[in-house]
């Protein structure tokens, strides 16, 4: 029978709507917790890899309302920002990719890609587009709180914020450096760029050498080393020029001239040279006043800096190595100069490298030539190493004797005080391309708005609250406290996109990740905004000072912003009973920016009462083990997905391959497994649940192995519940799924005649076993528990607790024994490739036992006395058995580091289990799984049948076996 998954999940959705399931308002009751994810930019639609950031939030919404609380997860739509803006006007030029992608990868309609060239268009189509998804895919929002960022209420929240802000004195304008896109005109953050990169941007020193009246400017990142200088290289097939910059006469590359400009230096180009003419020419060491040489080297790209760089061989393996391909030319290599009087000078020391550090170095590494990709490694290596343990030597003059770490700082410091440098801004992680397709730049921003992260009473704050917020995973602590660390001026405000406008300054727009900082408040007065229909003109900076902070007179204010008083508590109350959030989710890529600023921006603004409590951080999404991208093809719309292989498979397999912080790994291939387990399971529900006369059974007569199933169903719960607390979702699906699979097919494969007391046990089963799936995978669990007879639907019903007159360690360790005997039975079968006629078990002796459990109840910390527990037994069983006694406890003491702790006081507080009994009530299972016929016998019995002996191998819980 086919299960028609689209039709089910239709239903549940239907039914969750029409009971407000998920509408949440402020009551007496219950206490809270309000949930939030990041609201999604509407300029695509939500892929596979977004689906696992917003399925963690839902589940852990789903799962904290069946704890009993009052839970609020809204969802909005981010409007504000310039890709919106970029993708309209490449849609305006005709951009065959994007379209391309539209109507191929999204499926967008032909005449709505046509109407694409609005940018509004955009934002309004894929906010249908991903709402629709998470209705599909079972989010569990309170859709009357929706919004948009350009929503003109939402404006005025926003202005609010960024008043308070200027107010407290953190914003700042000035001129400071930004990522920059040249062809729109705006800074760019990661958003804007494609792969979502953060534009990293850092400072070089621009060391200037001498060239006949020209400056020669070299962009450096370790200026201490000027002292092991041997000459300079550039690109002999690039071009460069000579130009005045800012009143000097400078030589670099052509490509470097646009870079100066953007940083608003004044350029003047005099002439064009070619990199070629320039080798051989000498040029003069700012500091030290030695004469050096332009030699020519492949390696420099005239983008990079200034197009030319200082070599320094001893300390730098691409310069060594540079030098090194150069002799191998022979003397033709440079005519006129002789190489060899190139000698790597050594200006640091250090513990690790002796003579040449980058010549040992190239030689661990196997370094050949300079186009040999394990030269970025070895510089990493050696870079990093020699700053944190090198020292200065004697020819560094008034360096000589300090740390680098201490000299780069003072050689910088004293090279830019007597003009002999500069500094240079320039992007790190290059080339960083925006979604327009242009590479990136560092610009200077004149009178630019920046919010002031780099404001260290206010990182304090920051940390405070950081110190405070519970981090899931922990481990991703050190993450947030090295941005508060780094994190400097950011630049909040844009001269074109949508947003809103700064209040003080209307020539300028708020950007995204400055409007996104807060919202989170936003939504507990945003479902009264639009229900009341409150103007923007209505929300007014003193509504928001009363509602947020408390501060004036309700009465005044709901007078002069002609709004009802009662609404005016209302919205108070709304935002004091869900403030502060308990829980934030995002993807681990929000840390060094969304996720920070969140932090900053609510110390700012709130008091310590409202800060926020949780974040909760996840790996990205792999498919089928690569990097998602649309350059690979294999995104995959979420829409299109479910509609595929519906939700809760998607869902399932989107938590289940890894824990929170790990990368998932997603594949069709376990979509498929979810499917049929997913149908197996209902399959069953459905045959218990057509199966009425257990209803009423009692359960007060029930076999071991019933108490066994019980049993382990209640350390399921416990189990699930922990792992659920912590959000390590892929133990809780491992247990509900996986190991409650196993333990249903074992109790099958035990008890195969139907009774009401088999069906009303797997009811138990089967009813707990849907609550622990609800909130992973909902549709399903709702399904499978009303099949079995249920009315309230799961979503609202109480999680389950485990019942601990239901734990029943003798049957678990009973069924354990049974399992055991199995596989040690099947063992011997595989290695002796007998085909047995009769099996005979042989249960360990009384003394054994009497041995074990003595042994047990010793503090598993201390050494046993093992004279002493042979001469107790032995007292016991007589001197006749003595040597078996003692060869016997010698053996078992010496395996006693074997047993895992807890097993062991599992074992001592049951004391003796009867396994004569339990592997006689068992040998009819043996049976029929072997078709032989098995006996059972105590090692005390003398008159059993024991030709080989086999009855003095036996150890508790591992009897002896013999099969003919
Ligand atoms: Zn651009």
């Amino acid at each position: 029978m086919k299960i028609e998954w689209g039709v089910i999940e239709e239903k549940w959705r239907r039914r969750w709507d029409d009971a407000g399931t998920f509408k949440t308002d402020p009551d007496n009751q219950r206490k809270k917790f309000y949930v939030t994810v990041a609201y999604p930019y509407p300029n695509s639609p939500q892929h596979i890899g977004h689906g696992r950031t917003y399925t963690l939030a839902d589940v852990h919404a789903r799962y904290k309302r069946m704890r009993g609380y009052n839970v609020l997860f809204p969802m909005a739509f981010h409007y504000t920002g310039t890709p919106i803006l970029a993708m309209s006007d490449r849609i305006e030029s005709k951009d065959e990719e994007l379209i391309g992608i539209f109507r191929n990868v999204y499926k967008v309609p032909e005449e709505k890609i046509k109407e694409f060239v609005e940018p509004l268009k955009i934002a309004q189509y894929f906010h249908h587009e991903i709402r629709n998804g998470m209705k599909e895919m079972g989010f569990s929002i309170d859709w009357r709180r929706e919004f948009t960022t350009i929503d003109p209420q939402y404006s005025k929240f926003i202005e609010w914020q960024f008043q308070k802000l200027k107010n407290r004195g953190y914003i700042t304008q000035g001129s400071h450096p930004v990522g920059w896109c040249p062809r729109d005109g705006n800074p760019v953050g990661q958003h804007d760029t494609l792969g979502d990169v953060e534009p990293e941007i850092g400072e070089y020193t621009l060391v200037k050498f001498e060239l006949d009246g020209f400056q020669v400017p070299t962009a450096t990142l370790r200026p201490e080393t000027i002292f092991g200088v041997t000459n300079l290289w550039i690109n002999p097939n690039e071009n460069y020029v000579k130009a005045t910059v800012n009143g000097e006469q400078w030589i670099v590359s052509r490509q470097s001239i646009s870079k100066f400009k953007h940083l608003g230096l004044k350029i003047d180009i005099l002439k064009e040279e070619t990199g070629s003419s320039l080798v051989g020419k000498e040029v003069k060491n700012p500091l030290t006043g030695i004469k050096i040489v332009i030699l020519p080297a492949s390696f420099v790209e005239p983008g990079n800096g200034t197009g030319v760089v200082m070599s320094v061989p001893s300390h730098a393996p691409y310069d060594f190595q540079a030098i090194n391909d150069l002799v191998s030319l022979g003397d033709e290599a440079v005519p006129g100069f002789d190489l060899d009087s190139l000698k790597p000078i050594t200006i640091i020391s250090s513990k690790k490298y002796h003579d040449i550090p980058a010549k040992e170095i190239i030689e661990r590494f196997g370094i050949t030539s300079q186009t040999d990709k394990k030269l970025e490694s070895a510089t990493q290596e050696l870079y990093s190493y020699e700053f944190n343990d090198g020292r200065m030597m004697s020819n560094t003059g008034g360096y000589s004797g300090l740390g680098v770490r201490e000299a780069r700082d003072r050689v910088k410091a004293d090279l830019l005080e007597t003009g002999k440098a500069s500094t240079l801004h320039e992007l790190m992680n290059r080339p960083v391309v925006c979604r327009c397709g242009t590479e990136c730049v560092v610009k200077v921003l004149q009178n630019q708005w920046f919010i002031n992260y780099g404001d260290e009473g206010w990182k304090e704050k920051a940390r405070e609250a950081l110190s405070q917020v519970n981090l899931l995973p922990k481990e991703i602590r050190p993450e947030f406290d090295h941005t508060v660390g780094w994190l400097k001026g950011k630049a909040c405000a844009r001269k074109t996109g949508m947003g809103t406008k700064l209040p003080w300054d209307h020539e300028w727009i708020i950007e995204s990740l400055s409007d996104s900082v807060i919202y989170m408040a936003y939504y507990t007065i945003s479902g009264l905004i639009k229900q009341k229909a409150i103007t923007p003109e209505q929300m007014s900076p003193e509504i928001f000072d009363f509602i947020f902070l408390g501060i004036g007179d309700p009465k005044e204010i709901s007078m002069r912003s002609a709004m009802q008083i009662d609404l005016v508590h209302e919205m108070r109350n709304q935002f004091l009973y869900f403030y502060p959030l308990d829980s934030r989710h995002s993807g681990r890529d929000l840390v060094p920016n969304h996720l920070t600023f969140f932090i900053f921006n609510h110390t700012a603004i709130f008091p310590e009462t409202n800060w926020p409590r949780q974040i909760v951080v996840n790996g990205s999404v792999l498919m089928e083990g690569k990097k998602m991208s649309k350059s690979y093809g294999n995104i995959i719309p979420l829409r299109d997905a479910v509609a595929k292989y519906g939700a809760d498979p998607l869902r399932l397999s989107m938590m289940a391959t890894a824990e929170i912080l790990q990368d998932a790994d997603f594949s069709m291939e376990l979509v498929r497994t979810f499917t049929e387990r997913l149908g197996k399971l209902y399959q069953l529900a459905k045959k218990i649940g057509e199966n009425k006369e257990d209803a009423d059974h009692s359960l007060t007569e029930l076999s071991i192995l019933e108490r066994w199933l019980l049993s382990k169903l209640q350390r399921t719960i416990q189990i699930v519940t922990n792992a659920m607390e912590s959000l390590r979702v892929r133990e809780a699906i491992h247990q509900t799924v996986y190991i409650t699979d196993q333990e249903i097919q074992w109790y099958q494969r035990r008890s195969q005649s139907p009774n009401p007391i088999r069906m009303k046990v797997l009811r138990e089963v089967l009813e707990v076993r849907s609550k622990l799936l609800a909130p992973i995978a909902p549709f399903s669990a709702e399904e499978i528990w009303e099949t079995l007879g249920k009315g309230d639907p799961l979503a609202t019903s109480q999680w389950p607790e485990s019942d601990p007159a239901k734990i029943d360690t003798r049957a678990e360790e009973s069924e354990e024994l049974v399992v055991s005997v199995l596989e040690d039975i099947q063992s011997i079968i595989k290695v002796t490739k007998v085909k047995p006629k009769r099996i005979f078990l042989y249960v360990a002796s009384d003394w054994k036992w009497k041995a074990m459990l003595e042994m047990l109840e010793l503090d598993p910390e201390t050494e046993v006395k093992t004279g002493d527990l042979i001469k107790s037994v032995i007292s016991e069983v007589g001197r006749t058995k003595a040597k078996e006694v003692s060869n016997y406890i010698l053996k078992m003491v010496g395996e006693r580091s074997k047993l895992p702790k807890d097993l062991a006081a599992k074992r001592q507080s049951l004391g003796r289990l009867d396994e004569l009994e339990v592997l006689r009530n068992a040998s009819g299972f043996y049976n029929d799984e072997f078709r032989a016929v098995v006996e059972v016998f105590s090692e005390d019995d003398n008159t059993a049948y024991d030709p080989k002996a086999k009855s003095k191998f036996s150890k508790p819980y591992r009897p002896g076996i013999f099969l003919e």
